[in-house]
């Protein structure tokens, strides 16, 4: 898929700041800062246009955060997986890397009476296939 068929899809207008958002954090392999995904685009965008962008393509959840400690906020493409089934994330702490783990997914949780489920962020810790070969 391309970066302007995401865009398409969620009925969002094509812009090339947007553009550039998805394809940085789409063709990456492990979950991305906000300032690494700002350096690696293609253009130069000042940073109110590169907010905006952001926070609309997070709230359409073309983008999802993932949170590891209030020091380390990354971002990753999409949801492959339907937004009701989440996936766990994994966390390496040799590479400090990031990766979403669609193969892990989180089962909502049985809530007592009158509690509302809003999500379940799930952050593994470990060490990635990557440090881990000999
Ligand atoms: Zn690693
Ligand atoms: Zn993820």
């Amino acid at each position: 898929m391309k970066a302007y068929e995401v865009l398409v899809n969620h009925g969002l207008k094509r812009t090339s700041c947007r553009e550039g958002i998805i394809s940085v954090v789409m063709s990456s392999n492990q979950a991305l800062s906000e300032e690494e995904i700002r350096s690696k685009l293609p253009g130069n965008y000042d940073r109110t246009t590169f907010y905006r962008s952001f926070k609309t393509l997070e709230e359409n959840k073309i983008i999802h955060k993932i949170v590891v400690d209030n020091l380390l906020v990354k971002y990753a493409f999409g949801n492959p997986v339907p937004a009701d089934s989440e996936h766990a994330h994994f966390f390496c702490v040799d590479c400090n890397t990031v990766q979403c783990l669609d193969s892990v997914h989180i089962d909502k949780p049985q809530l007592p009476e009158g509690y509302a489920y809003a999500g379940t962020d799930m952050i593994i810790k470990g060490v990635c296939n990557k440090c881990k070969a000999p």
